[in-house]
């Protein structure tokens, strides 16, 4: 079964404030096998506000509408769905009564338009909200010909969620049949969106029944596989045999198939092989050694380094010669290498990692040119140093020299194992 989500309130459409409750809406829904198929974010006006719900009327089973259920004037949201759905409101004793005797236990005043907050869509389910005043609705309903599902929840999260999960989730529970979803995650370094795209799309193609979506961030690109199936074992046989596939066909190129990053699997390498890494970043500033450090137990297996900006911190922290700076330029093959080995030696562990390159916009030139990076993997016996050109701004440059840089160092780990 398909859904919509339509979130409701004007403050949604500013820079300002964002719509997260869908986020969290949507996840609870694939559990349950329903996919969302549209999101409406519309802002508090009648007339646009039954636009949307009529649409949603006309393409979904089930809609999830969210916000503008309180008392103020811009709630509009009990009314609009009413209009749209061609049913009565109707107020409820037993609620506006609560409404009054919590007021009174606040020791605050109810008014009248407080009272609007007990009109309920005729034939709907109350979904009670003990951390707030409005209460959420549950409509199962015939809309044209078809059977339609409306919910009406409340736009505050701390309000929402636990409604959703403590009495929406059973009720949807009841109404549909067991669906399980089965999801896996691949991930693929330093290949472009399209060309990994072009290599696997005959064979997703193959799946129909497997949602295949491909997301590409900097230099890390996300494939999400994604199985509804009666049961969770057909489920799951469906995603990894087209995981298995795919990792046939993109090999090394797939650093991760649990949905792990790239620092968690460097980490991991290490761990695997009770190895050390060190590291001495010029262009990157940090970002590699910041990455490893996110993850939790990095010190198991990442010793640290240091920032080498200067030329002399170069030589005085990582051991580059001067000279060979004076002779190759600070970016260069060279000095990738020596960064390497010398933070190697310097800090006493297994690897060691030199990153040295031009993050621009200044500072390029005809020779070696704005996005030239060189970056060094060495264990003391071998050192490999790689070259290679970036486009885009200074942060985009940054972080593709970051993400290649633990790349070139969970290669030089497979290969060691
Ligand atoms: P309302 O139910 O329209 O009175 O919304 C109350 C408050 O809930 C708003 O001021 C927002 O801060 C928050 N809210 C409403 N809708 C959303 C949403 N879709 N995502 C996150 N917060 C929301
Ligand atoms: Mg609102």
């Amino acid at each position: 079964m398909n859904s919509e989500i339509i979130a409701i309130g004007s403050e949604l459409l500013t820079p300002h404030r964002q719509d997260t409750n869908s986020l969290f809406v949507t996840e609870r829904l694939n559990t349950l096998g329903v996919s969302v198929v549209f999101k409406t974010i519309v802002g508090d006006r009648p007339r646009h506000l039954i636009s949307a719900i009529q649409t949603a009327l006309s393409r979904t089973d089930i809609i999830v509408i969210m916000g503008g259920l309180g008392p103020t004037e811009d709630d509009l949201t009990r009314e609009a769905a009413a209009h749209s759905l061609g049913i009565a409101l109707k107020r409820d004793h037993t609620i506006l009564a609560g409404l009054y005797t919590r007021a009174a236990e606040r020791r605050s005043t109810m008014t009248r338009n407080n009272e609007k907050q007990s009109d309920i869509l005729e034939g709907a389910i109350v979904l009670e909200n003990p951390r707030g005043t409005a209460p959420g609705q549950w409509l199962d309903t015939v809309y044209g010909k078809h059977r339609k599902l409306v919910l009406l929840l409340p736009g505050p999260p701390s309000e929402l969620k636990p409604m959703f999960d403590e009495q929406c989730m059973p009720l949807f529970k009841e109404l549909l049949p067991n669906r399980f979803m089965a999801v896996r995650t691949l991930k693929v370094a330093l290949i472009g969106e399209s060309a990994a795209d072009a290599r696997i799309a005959p064979i997703y193609q193959q799946y129909s029944d497997v949602e295949t979506t491909i997301l590409a961030h900097l230099g890390d690109i996300q494939l999400s596989l994604v199985c509804t199936k009666a049961t969770m074992p057909a489920a799951r046989a469906r995603v990894d045999e087209l995981a298995g596939k795919i990792e046939e066909e993109l090999e090394d190129l797939i650093y991760s198939s649990e949905g792990e990053t790239l620092e968690q699997i460097v980490l991991y390498y290490l761990g695997m092989k009770a190895s050390t890494l060190s590291v001495a970043e010029s262009c990157t500033g940090g970002l590699v050694a910041e990455r490893l450090t996110s993850i939790s137990g990095a010190s198991r297996s990442f010793w640290g380094g240091a920032v080498v900006y200067s030329n002399e911190l170069k030589t005085e922290l990582a051991g580059v010669p001067a000279d060979m700076i004076e002779r190759h330029g600070a970016v260069s093959r060279e000095v990738a290498g020596a960064l390497a080995e010398g933070i190697r030696l310097r800090c006493d562990t297994t690897y060691g990692l030199g990153v040295t390159g031009i993050a621009g916009p200044t500072g390029g030139s005809e020779e070696k040119p704005v996005g030239l990076v060189y970056i060094g993997v060495s264990d003391g016996k071998n050192t490999e140093v790689i070259e290679r050109r970036f486009s885009g701004d200074r942060a985009r440059i940054r972080a593709y020299a970051s993400q290649t840089a633990l790349d070139q160092v969970r290669r030089r780990l497979m290969q060691d194992c």
